[in-house]
């Protein structure tokens, strides 16, 4: 299951191919949707991004185009007018003059007047997304103070979309061993130091993988690169059981939280408080 920075960047693949060019094409399965492909011909894509596991495709007309790819859906760029032989159903197809974005398998997909499209049940009940630049750590840390929030354990808060967006499994044991915290921790467990640190890690974490992570080595040689080799993303702890911790050497433990598996060091991430040792 992709996460947050794996999401992104795929939406910045499909924008690169596709957006501020003009629509030459816009072919739609579902019947409802049928009336708009008219009206995008000679449209542009001014931004895809994502929300959560959503997809925000936003034209220059007003219009946005939502998607969901669940389980099955899947984007694909292909050059222009192409359709790749495949078995799966293709639901939209956006092209240009030079490249199209396809969409396969996804039933959850509609069109929203860009000014309303926030209104969408799934957005409305997302909290603020992790990658998104606005999002400074004085609102992480108030939304961790919330009554909303404050009472969970870490372990599963940090697995839900409704706190923070584009969180994911392999982020959550990140994050927590970044901020040394264990995760049946609660926020109002933490005293301010811990809060700070642990709003922190929710942002840089993910920030580090998204530009980072899974670059090949061509692509750390182009200009536009916002990384360099030595702060490549890597796993401290995700998937890493047994192996010394990068930190202190003791060995890595897995446990599962929320029904998922969560990576942690028993020293640098103690259960109890009083035996945090100081990082
Ligand atoms: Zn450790």
């Amino acid at each position: 299951m992709p996460e947050g920075p794996e999401i992104r960047r795929a939406a910045d693949r499909l924008a690169e191919a596709v957006a501020g060019r003009p629509l030459v094409r816009a072919w739609f399965a579902f019947p409802a949707l049928k009336h708009h492909e008219a009206g995008l011909v000679g449209r542009r894509i001014e931004s895809i991004t994502p929300r959560g596991k959503a997809l925000l495709t936003r034209f220059d007309h007003g219009w946005t185009l939502y998607s969901h790819n669940q389980l099955y859906g899947t984007w694909k760029i292909a050059a222009a007018g192409e359709r790749p032989a495949t078995t799966r159903s293709l639901r939209v197809a956006l092209d240009t003059a030079d490249r199209s974005i396809l969409l396969y398998s996804a039933s959850d997909v509609s069109m929203w007047p860009s000014s309303t499209v926030d209104s969408h049940p799934f957005l409305a009940a997302l909290g603020p997304d992790v990658l998104e630049p606005g999002l400074d750590a004085r609102e992480v840390e108030s939304r961790l103070g919330s009554p909303r929030f404050r009472g969970r354990a870490l372990g599963s808060l940090l697995l839900d979309q409704r706190f923070l967006a584009g969180m994911g499994n392999y982020l959550r044991s990140e994050v927590l061993f970044d901020a040394g915290l264990h995760p049946a921790r609660r926020p109002r467990d933490l005293d301010d130091g811990e809060r700070g640190r642990l709003a922190g890690s929710l942002l840089a974490i993910p920030r580090l993988s998204y530009h980072t992570r899974g670059i090949a080595p061509a692509d750390r040689m182009r200009d536009d690169y916002l990384g360099d080799a030595a702060d490549a993303f890597r796993f401290q702890v995700f998937g890493r059981e047994g192996q010394p911790c990068p930190a202190c050497g003791s060995a890595i433990a897995r446990i599962d939280a929320a029904s998922r598996r969560l990576y942690l060091c028993p020293r640098c991430q103690p259960a109890d408080r009083a035996a945090a040792a100081p990082r």
